[in-house]
């Protein structure tokens, strides 16, 4: 059979950002994969830094670690999760990527001494990268979201690009504007100029979109669909409403209802299966029941700059505890709690007993960390289930070499370099690196291997889910999981910690570095730490079995 022709879709943003730009390309995603079709999803960040992992978290949200290692925007967690599928490294892009490769192909006579410019060498970068996935035979249509909004300077060479791949294949390209009609409280309507303005804005650059998502805080009506319609160029069925809706995960089943999957394969003049969407609205179902109300209490820093952004911050691990707890028909309230209010007085540790569970997230640094080791001793002494991730992990076993083994100052050399015990210690290439000042993408990243111990709490949790799954019995102990960090649990204290008994239940295969670190169900109804971050991988429909496990111990708890 002749295989049908690559197909693409952009998604770009009107009016401002913040309106769900990266759920609506995500949702399309997921409808056109519902169809019968394989799909990629491709990110743009116009910004400067060649990958994610320098930056903030709390200025600029959680950075997404891939399979390969490569950090992201949160973005690609979002493309993950609604995919159900792990993205592949090429389909995130950013400016200083691009520069960096063009630059890098410079200097190594790649251009053989021709003089390199922005138009055309960095557009015909950014157009590879576009059709990455057809040129690779990765997938049968390719969704790419452009970063920023429309009239933005930086986005201008990713909207180049695209316009090109239009004018030359112009029955294979589909735009779509995600806008927002805002309602004015002193006006009381809402109003249509600023979508208008930002399709003229796309026109300008040589751009006519096929679709509008239109984000509004009510449906819009006829009059201001047909006033879209004329003044944006576009037929007034392909102007999609998208009011607010109660969570990101009902906005696919909101999009069929006005049938855009459907018009999306229209304007590409090919025939698709009708969207099947059966397991997704299954699980949609389960995030509206939550019969059973959960508390957990996640703390760590990281909270300390409004409610806003610290949810960005571990969108992932909110995730991962949400599709646990709705498979369990649970809803769960996440309380954030600062640490340093421990260190300080302000909060007291005993207040925890009023939480069925407690979560220490990943983290860098000192600030708070005295607080974060108060309440692993907290939950461990009172059998509060506590989950603990990356530094949550290696805390954990902090606390247990100083308040279980009695080794008073054992630390993480990444706080104190000159500690009796360095039970949390770098490895002597990490330590090479940060000597030269070379921390980006320098840490150990990515999916790495690791072998589960039998009989182990965490080898029940990875196995019930395997065997629902029913995988290949051969490999029971093998699981794969995605890594950033620096510093590794001390071989050296490994026996000792075993000894007063902590369960190192998976290793790297080496049998080197330790990946997750427990205590015997005998001892604690849930006490367990990876060195890893099980939330990159939790997935609405196959919620990660770690958290499972952990909110079953809290539903048990409870
Ligand atoms: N700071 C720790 C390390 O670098 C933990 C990192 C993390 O939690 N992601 O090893």
């Amino acid at each position: 059979m002749k295989k049908r022709k690559h197909k693409y879709i952009f998604v770009v943003g009107g009016v401002m950002s913040g309106i769900g730009k990266g759920i609506s390309a995500a949702s399309i995603g997921r409808i056109l994969k519902s169809k019968g079709f394989t799909v990629n999803q491709v990110k743009v960040d116009p910004y400067l830094n060649v990958d994610a992992g320098n930056m903030n978290p709390t200025e600029h949200g959680e950075v997404f670690v891939m399979d390969s290692g490569l950090e992201t925007d949160q973005d690609m967690g979002n493309y993950e999760r609604f995919l159900d599928e792990s993205a592949s490294d090429r389909d995130y892009l950013t400016s200083g990527m691009i520069y960096y490769d063009v630059i890098n192909r410079e200097r190594s006579m790649g251009y053989k001494g021709k003089c390199v410019e922005a138009l055309p060498d960095i557009i015909d970068e950014i157009y590879k990268r576009f059709i990455d996935a057809e040129r690779n035979d990765r997938s049968d249509i390719t969704v790419v979201e452009i970063g920023g909004t429309i009239g933005d300077y930086q986005n201008i060479m990713f909207i180049e690009a695209a316009r090109i791949l239009k004018i030359k294949r112009p029955k294979d390209v589909v735009f779509v504007l995600v806008s927002y009609l805002p309602q004015p409280s002193t006006i009381g309507e809402q109003k249509t100029r600023p979508t208008r303005i930002a399709c003229q804005t796309l026109n300008s650059y040589g751009v006519q979109t096929d679709f509008i998502i239109v984000r509004s805080e009510r449906p819009f009506d006829d009059k201001r669909a047909k006033k879209l319609a004329i003044s944006c160029n576009v037929s007034e069925e392909n102007i999609i409403s998208a009011p607010n809706i109660e969570s990101i995960y009902d906005v696919p089943i909101n999009f069929e209802k006005g049938r855009l999957g459907h018009k999306l394969i229209k304007t590409f003049g090919i025939r698709s299966k009708k969207t099947d969407l059966t397991c997704w609205k299954e699980f949609v179902k389960k995030t509206k029941n939550g019969k059973n109300q959960l508390k957990i209490a996640v703390v760590g820093k990281y909270f300390d700059t409004g409610d806003f952004m610290l949810s960005d911050a571990y969108i992932s691990v909110i995730e991962a505890v949400k599709f646990s707890s709705y498979w369990q028909d649970a809803k769960t309230e996440l309380t954030w709690i600062n640490s340093k209010e421990y260190e300080n007085g302000k909060r007291k540790v005993s207040e925890l007993k009023n939480y069925n569970g407690i979560i220490v997230p990943g983290g860098f640094g000192e600030s708070g960390i005295e607080g974060v080791i108060m309440v692993i001793k907290y939950a461990r002494e009172n059998k509060i289930p506590f989950l603990g991730l990356c530094y949550g992990m290696q805390l954990m076993t902090i606390e247990f070499a100083r308040n279980v083994i009695g080794l008073k100052n054992a630390n993480t050399v990444e706080i104190d370099p000159d500690t009796t015990h360095p039970v949390i210690d770098i490895m002597p290439e990490q330590k090479k690196l940060l000597a030269e000042n070379k921390y980006g993408a320098t840490m150990r990243l990515g999916a790495y291997p690791a072998i589960l111990k039998e009989g182990t709490g965490a080898f029940e949790a990875y196995l019930s889910v395997r065997a629902l799954a029913k995988e290949d019995k051969e490999n029971k102990n093998l699981i794969s999981e995605r890594h950033r960090h620096r510093y590794e649990v001390n071989p050296e204290y490994i026996e000792e910690m075993e000894k007063a008994g902590l369960i190192f239940s998976a290793t790297s295969p080496d049998g080197r570095l330790m990946e997750i670190a427990e205590l015997p169900k005998s001892k604690h109804p849930f006490f367990l730490g990876t060195q890893f971050h099980p939330e990159f991988q939790a997935r609405p429909l196959h919620p990660h079995p770690l958290f499972n496990a952990f909110i079953e111990a809290c539903l048990k708890k409870k």
